[in-house]
């Protein structure tokens, strides 16, 4: 019972270290972190699918391929309803420790970390494009319920007050209580999702540039299966951005 509140205690008498080690953080530290666990984390900065965002794995890019318009198998093999997806990074080691302290342990603080990066991977592969509309991946309300708090929103509502582009505010719904994608492979994933999302106001979405915001994607049918209901009611198109990419 006492195990439970034990890193809440030490969070409340010691707020300056690292959530992740403990290590005491400098006056000047940022995002909770301390320098060797930020150091860590692996960031996607180029050699990507031109489609899905994915790293271009090494054996990849050997090949005799052109790889400024290097497709993945996947992104070859199936449809995208969104236009291009792209990620901050890899979703492995400490970032897959934050996201799982942000969604599961309530560190609300680590939205400044993921703006910082949701920002930066913005700048680097969307930098001139446009958008109406910012929107998160739903979830369903009991859910929430649950968890007091959709992750996604918390990250979306910061992008777009830092870019000044609207948030649709709980545009997408989901009205079916689906299985966790985190335990099913990829065409069981694709199943899980299917027809369980809804919107909630069609008409603000017509004709609208749409950048999607999630925390992870891994085989992309969640945020797939969102942008298909958005481009089937008419929105002029739907880009993907998330924190990492599994
Ligand atoms: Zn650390
Ligand atoms: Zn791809």
């Amino acid at each position: 019972m006492i195990k439970k509140y034990i890193p809440a205690l030490i969070n409340l008498f010691y707020p300056n270290h690292c959530l992740l080690d403990g290590t005491k953080l400098e006056s000047n530290a940022k995002f909770h972190l301390c320098e060797a666990c930020f150091k860590k984390i692996k960031f996607i900065t180029a050699s990507v699918c031109i489609n899905c965002g994915s790293p271009i794995q090494k054996e990849e890019e050997n090949k005799d391929i052109k790889v400024l318009n290097f497709v993945c198998r996947r992104c070859f093999h199936s449809k995208n309803w969104f236009r291009f997806a792209r990620s901050a990074c890899i979703y492995e080691g400490v970032i897959k420790s934050c996201i799982h302290l942000f969604k599961y342990k309530k560190k609300i603080a680590l939205r400044k970390l993921f703006a910082i990066f949701l920002i930066n991977s913005f700048k680097l592969h969307f930098g001139t494009e446009k958008y109406d509309l910012i929107m998160a991946v739903p979830m369903h309300p009991f859910k929430r319920f649950l968890r007091e708090f959709n992750h996604s929103e918390i990250l979306a509502c910061d992008f777009s007050v830092n870019f000044g582009i609207k948030y649709l505010k709980r545009g997408l719904k989901r009205t079916k209580f689906s299985k966790s994608q985190t335990i099913l492979n990829s065409s069981q994933r694709k199943k899980n999702v299917k027809g369980v999302f809804s919107l909630s106001k069609p008409h603000r979405i017509r004709r609208k540039k749409i950048l999607l915001i999630d925390d992870v994607a891994t085989t992309l049918s969640t945020v797939n299966e969102c942008a298909k209901l958005l481009i089937s009611n008419e929105a002029k198109f739907v880009d993907v951005l998330t924190v990492a990419r599994g």
